[in-house]
């Protein structure tokens, strides 16, 4: 296969250059969308860094006392963009709500509840209708080694907020959580300082013209964000990197179609650096025959995953083809939580290549999803690179655009779903 210009290994010592916490809106993330950029000049791809505002803020202070019937101090994080509390804090009765049902819910109001693990758009709503003063959520597990795990750092999404109003919200150690249960808490004292504002975000936005068909647009995606405590290598610095490494080869190979080439930022807040795109593009969207999105790969212990979001004749289209090249690749119609998710909502169907790993040996989203654990290689990523790189070149490079434009009735349902449009 004609693939030489293309490297793992470069694309692996690039990751190894980007393994830092790129949180949206920070100064690390804005780094790592310039250190891309040069990157992409350097083969003569010119980027462009399109701005853009995200809900963001900060929490100076997060105190969770127990008050009766014992006395004791939990370690706690306040949710970015809580309420804040009155400076003397909230004395409250306490109430252990399980998974926020309704039957739970009964009689909250005004006090403070501890649920199950963290709380979804459904439970939020329930919650907020019954008044509480304060949302405690637990993380981890209660045999976690407290040396080795950090108590996370949750945000309370605009898109929540926005439909169902903001409240006081922290988030404990499951091992507190069960303490305190167990113990029987009746009162607490709560106080949470934060600050709610927008920061600014970016996209990393590159474009190779097509030589025989400029007018149809295929465009490349990958979020180079983290979250916190993670240096975002598995997720999605390899994504990152890979379709740096197909840029590389299309400009040695130039393509029939045009293509745009974008590293989007505060994936991690809600796709929004995705979401931003196509309201900024609205214009040009109609020319955007596809997407091809990769995130996460490179777990030497793994499988490839392929998600594919238009008809069941894309699904068919990918999983013969795959089969063709002798690749294992589990393909599947439906959709997949990443930034293909705007394009499909704007009527452009897309694929989504994956490398996840198997159960215990890769991680996201928490400290272990680092590059000393030393579950990735160039290798693996290389696995995922060849896959979606030929998959590219042919569906590029055809005579006639071999993907319809089209999002079926079932994909275009768990859209709607996924950007809590309908209920089931
Ligand atoms: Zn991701």
């Amino acid at each position: 296969m004609n693939n030489e210009t293309v490297s793992a290994k470069r694309a692996f010592a690039l990751m190894e250059k980007l393994a830092y916490v790129r949180l949206s809106c920070s100064e690390e993330e804005k780094r790592a969308a310039e250190e891309l950029q040069k990157e992409a000049a350097s083969f003569g791809l010119d980027c462009t860094i399109e701005e853009f505002e995200a809900a963001t803020g900060e929490v100076s202070k997060a105190t969770f006392k127990v008050i009766a019937p014992y006395e004791k101090e939990y370690e706690v994080t306040g949710y970015i963009r809580s309420d804040s509390t009155p400076d003397e804090g909230l004395e409250l009765d306490f109430v252990y709500v399980e998974n926020a049902l309704e039957a739970n819910l009964v009689g909250v109001e005004g006090k403070a509840i501890l649920m199950n693990g963290r709380f979804n758009m459904d439970a939020y709503e329930r919650i907020q209708k019954a008044k509480p003063a304060a949302i405690i959520t637990f993380s981890g597990a209660v045999d976690d080694d407290l040396a080795k795990t950090d108590l996370e750092i949750r945000k309370i999404r605009e898109t929540y907020s926005e439909r169902h109003g903001s409240t006081v919200a922290l988030t404990i150690r499951a091992v507190d959580a069960l303490e305190i249960v167990k113990s029987g808490a009746k009162k607490v004292h709560i106080c949470v300082k934060s600050e709610v504002k927008n920061g600014i975000s970016r996209n990393v936005c590159g474009e190779i013209k097509g030589t025989e068909f400029p007018d149809q647009i295929v465009s490349f995606g990958a979020h180079f964000d983290s979250v916190y405590f993670s240096t975002g290598v598995y997720d999605n610095m390899s994504g990152s990197v890979i379709i740096m490494e197909i840029a590389r080869y299309f400009m040695a190979n130039p393509p029939k179609r045009t293509l745009k080439f974008n590293w989007y930022g505060s994936e991690e807040q809600g796709l929004l650096g995705s979401k931003a795109y196509v309201a900024a593009h609205k214009d040009e969207l109609e020319k955007h025959r596809f997407m091809i999105n990769v995130d996460v790969a490179a777990p030497i212990l793994g499988k490839e995953l392929i998600f594919c979001m238009g008809t069941e004749a894309l699904k068919s289209y990918v999983d013969a083809m795959m089969k063709e090249l002798g690749r294992a690749a589990v393909v599947e119609d439906d959709i997949y939580s990443s930034d293909s998710i705007p394009f499909a909502d704007n009527g452009v169907p897309g694929i989504n290549f994956c490398r996840f790993g198997a159960p215990g040996t890769a991680f996201i989203h928490d400290r272990r999803d680092n590059l000393a654990l030393g579950y990735m290689s160039a290798e693996a990523l290389d696995i995922t690179l060849q896959n979606a790189l030929d998959f590219s070149k042919r569906v590029i490079n055809a005579p006639v655009f071999p993907i319809e434009r089209k999002i079926s009735d079932s994909i275009r349902g768990k859209v709607d779903k996924y950007l809590f449009r309908k209920k089931d």
